[in-house]
């Protein structure tokens, strides 16, 4: 695990195979995305690495239901008293009520390389067969700024989940961009702004569209649910990304 301070209170933690965030006001924090279940000490150690501790949370906010992302989630939230927000798009799926996720043996079975096997072994052994579901998660209280450290700002990007939704960090220039655009992934290409295979995508064609709010973004440092953070203009990121989107996403 490797705590990143991207800006001078926001940092970017690369957990073993998936990223979080933390934003940081005087003594309060956001955390952004929990890990997998098997996370759970990681993300409190990345707390305490910055000089807090998990009490000094305010809100978890989860960009999507995928388990790499809502591992720690309930438990966090229990542990500490603190509330839990998601899309109100994504409402169902913290619930179980529908589930929009591949699973590792799933995609090793069907892109089987031994980086990817080795990955898929790995994901298992960090709880990622669980079900995602975060019962206690509530709608996101506004659209606008919202009132939490950092004042993150909803940028809903649906495709990769219905209810995928990304941050604006205003103060700092960075967007959260959850798993519609990331930088780097076992089962991807190398290094560089991309997404993800289709078969983790919910509706790989929504998920492009979606990227817009990022390339809008008065931003110029992209915090990734996985691979490193990426400074740069974000349009140049998503038209990146666009560009070399894999089969999948595109019909024909
Ligand atoms: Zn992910």
């Amino acid at each position: 695990m490797a705590v990143v301070q991207a800006q001078r209170d926001v940092f970017h933690v690369r957990g073993h195979a998936v990223n979080w965030i933390l934003l940081r006001d005087g003594r309060d924090l956001t955390l952004i995305d929990t890990g997998y279940p098997g996370d759970l000490a990681a993300v409190e150690e990345s707390i305490t690495r910055i000089g807090h501790q998990p009490q000094d949370l305010r809100a978890i906010l989860i960009t999507h239901c995928h388990i790499d992302h809502v591992g720690g989630a309930s438990r966090l939230a229990a542990r500490y008293g603190i509330p839990v927000y998601v899309h109100a798009r994504e409402v169902p799926l913290a619930r179980g009520e529908v589930r929009e996720q591949a699973s590792p043996l799933d995609v090793a079975r069907r892109c089987w390389r031994p980086r990817v096997a080795r990955w898929a072994l790995e994901v298992v052994r960090a709880g990622g067969t669980r079900p995602p579901v975060v019962p206690e998660a509530a709608a996101l209280p506004g659209d606008g700024p919202l009132d939490l450290p950092g004042r993150p700002t909803p940028l809903p990007s649906p495709g990769h989940t219905s209810g995928h939704c990304g941050y604006l960090i205003p103060d700092a220039g960075a967007v959260a961009t959850g798993d519609a655009l990331v930088t780097d992934h076992p089962t991807g290409p190398g290094p560089g702004p991309q997404v993800l295979a289709a078969m983790f995508c919910h509706a790989p064609g929504e998920t492009l569209a979606g990227l817009e709010v990022f390339a809008e973004a008065p931003a110029d440092l992209l915090l990734p649910g996985h691979g490193p953070l990426w400074r740069g203009d974000p349009r140049r990121a998503v038209a990146e990304a666009r560009a070399h989107a894999p089969a999948g996403y595109r019909p024909g």
